[in-house]
């Protein structure tokens, strides 16, 4: 790209705890992201993704789908029902394991995680330099996470060292008692537990139970892969930080079926490619993502690492790499009843292939993406607000600007529009000073203004505005399109 001659841009200093109360704003006041059913209240960790957020939500999905099934000639991709046979989440362990504990304070009906408590509570006299304490809460702590009685262990440990509800400061606890995070409906006209339907915690056993399916329709051999994108439910008691823990969310997964054995060196490679396709793919800073290797593992994997992202409120998980094993496929094997085998037709072997996992949440990288992207500087001496985004994931991707709205430049930039709508998401703004409108956009993160003025009118071209530098340079109109795909993608 022809880098022209550049703005005068002063960047400012963000306090990281004001980015979050901005963000969640900016997404209202521009339509990415409201509350959900706001009109009657909300409804806790709910959330409705407007005009730009679905757009832009959209993107990044397309960008991992291309991404994880057609650059792969071995990945394929489906979409499976979020309701299926309960004996599913049985098999999964999902309905004896997907649980966390919980306990309640009766005067104020509030319900906490007894971990988050004993957790938040170590952490608190480590702060106030009780180390000896901390050290001793620490080790009743590990004790009681493996103690077969591990609801008990919890509760004697949170009367013992009296800890308080963090909001209200009140502890009139009951007991510490597991809470499984699956929503449960009823399936047709009984109310009984014949009826019972799980809405799905993870997209994963969607992909499991259509192993055959897969497999056979396609003619695919092992290594391969089965990826999806799609939501998934859990009744999460912690909530907060906006869309970051959601009780609805969408993930985008993808199961990797090998051969027993070579699970270690998919699991590398897996690594290696997700990371890189936040680095490359999205342009996120590589100094803003962190690894995190899992030394408690849940009860399906071997092998677990977080790629997480350092959020104005921490450093967070935003996709898991899972070393899943052959445990989902045996389950399903022996649940089912139906063998899930797989032949090898060279070799004859007969084995249930190793799985290797990577579950991206899009709701998380969605947020991620936002924080990434903030930006708040001084343009010619004017203050402005930015979403610096990669231009793939930008929801719009030019704005179309007549300098004057009547007249010829009007009818100019109206065909100009016209002629790019069906390639780009453009928007076409006449409304106020140039400048105001360029902020418009700056604010919504679209990469590219173009300006029809003047000198438009005398030899047909047009100002294109670059976002982040503020630089402008003049191009043919007839040029725009082609610019924009050289420039897009
Ligand atoms: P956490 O420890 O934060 O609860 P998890 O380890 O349970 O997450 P996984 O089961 O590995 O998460 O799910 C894969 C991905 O799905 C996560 O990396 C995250 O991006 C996303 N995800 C999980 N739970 C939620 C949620 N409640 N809201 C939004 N996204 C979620």
């Amino acid at each position: 790209m022809n880098i022209p001659d550049q703005a005068r841009v002063a960047h400012a200093t963000l306090s990281p705890d004001k980015v979050m109360s901005k963000l969640v704003s900016l997404a209202k006041r521009r339509g990415f992201i409201f509350p959900s059913s706001e009109i009657y209240g909300g409804l806790s960790s709910c959330f409705d993704y407007g005009p730009l957020g679905s757009e832009m939500k959209k993107n990044v999905k397309d960008l991992w789908w291309t991404s994880m099934t057609r650059k792969h000639q071995n990945i394929v991709g489906i979409d499976a029902s979020i309701m299926m046979n309960p004996t599913v989440w049985e098999a999964s362990g999902h309905v004896s394991s997907f649980n966390d504990p919980m306990i309640d304070d009766r005067t104020t009906k509030r319900r906490y995680r007894a971990d988050h408590l004993i957790e938040n509570h170590i952490e608190k006299l480590r702060r106030d330099g009780r180390e000896e304490d901390a050290h001793r809460v620490g080790a009743s702590y590990e004790r009681a996470s493996e103690a077969e009685n591990q609801n008990r262990a919890f509760y004697d440990i949170i009367i013992t060292e009296e800890i308080k509800a963090p909001d209200t400061g009140s502890s009139d606890w009951t007991e510490v008692r597991q809470f499984n995070l699956m929503f449960q409906c009823n399936m047709g006209a009984l109310a009984d537990a014949s009826g019972i339907v799980y809405l799905r915690p993870e997209t994963a056993q969607g992909i499991f139970v259509n192993f055959h399916n897969v497999r056979e329709s396609g003619r695919m051999r092992v290594p391969f892969g089965i990826a999806q994108i799609g939501k998934a439910f859990r009744n999460e008691i912690v909530k907060g930080n906006f869309i970051f823990r959601m009780v609805e969310f969408e993930q985008m997964e993808m199961q990797y079926f090998v051969k027993p054995g070579a699970q270690e060196e998919a699991f590398e490679a897996w690594r290696e490619e997700r990371f890189n396709w936040y680095v490359e793919r999205l342009g996120i800073g590589q100094e803003k993502l962190h690894w995190y290797r899992h030394d408690k593992l849940a009860h399906y994997a071997d092998l677990a690492y977080d790629i997480k992202f350092a959020f104005p409120f921490g450093i967070e998980e935003i996709e898991g790499i899972h070393s899943r094993t052959d445990f989902d496929l045996k389950q399903h094997q022996e649940f089912s009843g139906k063998n899930m085998e797989y032949i090898d037709q060279a070799t004859n072997e007969r084995y249930i292939p190793y799985v290797v996992e990577t579950s991206a949440g899009c709701d998380r990288l969605f947020l991620a993406l936002l924080c990434d992207a903030y930006n708040e500087d001084v343009v010619d001496g004017e203050q402005r607000v930015m979403l610096k985004f990669s231009p793939k994931i930008a929801p719009v991707k030019a704005a179309v600007l007549p300098l004057m709205k009547k007249g010829e430049m009007g009818e100019k930039a109206a065909g100009l529009r016209d002629a790019l709508a069906g390639d780009f998401l453009v928007q076409y703004d006449d409304a106020g000073s140039i400048g105001k409108r360029y902020r418009r956009q700056d604010e919504i993160g679209t990469p590219f203004c173009v300006t029809v003025d003047h000198q438009t009118l005398e030899d047909e071209t047009v100002t294109v505005r670059h976002r982040d530098t503020a630089a402008q340079e003049r191009i043919g109109i007839s040029k725009v399109k082609e610019f924009l795909y050289a420039n897009l993608t």
